[in-house]
């Protein structure tokens, strides 16, 4: 993969798009060993060669990094508010990792597995929606769910926009007063778990998201985060 495109390096490196990049570039303001760059098909070695945008040193290995968060209740998934409600940024080291973004969302009252990435090709490639991530959350919704309405979540319910794909659902407890779900989905709409549950008149009083593709919370406590490793990153891609 050394060496690469200029641009490419400042994009995985978190600085703008590969677009935006390239913009940089021609604007004069990227420097590769002290000497501007702008040709776009030139390329450097991220092992060796210091590259500068308006002279500060951007790193390779100090960007492209990807962290999960167990998210608590009462934030937002968005990286600024105009409100200044609690944001997931107020819980990831966002000055460390300039260019940390969210992949994806949990509504603010959903706890749970977040990834954030300085890496827009991964989060991109994740978000796509043919893609189709595995997400698995426990759910406790109002009221006894029928075998049948467990059925009906499986096969697909229509929603606003359209049918849901088939999902897995089990049934881990059911009294008159409420039950627990255990429910993977393998899209992400908007509201999706909540709508799903709505529609077959159990509405969901809490949501946990406890598997995101292959990423498991383990013993991450509420409110803190982690790294990924090299292996965890690769086995999103
Ligand atoms: N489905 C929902 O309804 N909410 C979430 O936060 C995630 C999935």
């Amino acid at each position: 993969i050394v060496p690469m495109r200029l641009q490419k390096f400042l994009a995985r490196a978190g600085v703008a798009s590969r677009r935006g990049s390239e913009n940089l570039m021609t604007a004069g303001r990227v420097r590769v060993n002290g000497q501007v760059v702008s040709e776009l098909g030139s390329k450097v070695d991220p092992r060796v060669d210091v590259v500068t945008v308006d002279g500060r040193e951007v790193h390779l290995a100090d960007a492209a990094v990807t962290l999960m968060l167990h998210k608590p209740t009462g934030y937002l998934t968005t990286m600024s508010d105009p409100f200044d409600r609690p944001t997931v940024a107020d819980l990831v080291p966002v000055s460390r990792y300039p260019g940390l973004f969210p992949i994806g969302r949990l509504d603010f009252d959903t706890t749970g597995i977040l990834l954030f990435s300085t890496d827009g090709e991964l989060g991109n490639g994740l978000l796509h929606p043919r893609r189709h991530v595995d997400k698995s959350y426990i759910a406790h919704v109002e009221g006894r769910i029928t075998a049948q309405q467990a059925q009906a979540l499986r096969d697909g319910v229509m929603l606003e926009d359209g049918m849901t794909l088939p999902a897995e659902v089990e049934v881990l407890r059911a009294s008159s007063r409420a039950s627990e779900l255990a429910i993977t989905i393998h899209e992400g709409r908007k509201r999706q778990v909540r709508r799903m549950c709505e529609y077959v008149g159990h509405p969901v009083r809490e949501l946990h998201r406890c598997r995101f593709g292959p990423l498991t919370l383990g013993d991450l406590p509420e409110g803190e985060w982690r790294l990924l490793s090299e292996a965890e990153v690769e086995s999103l891609r």
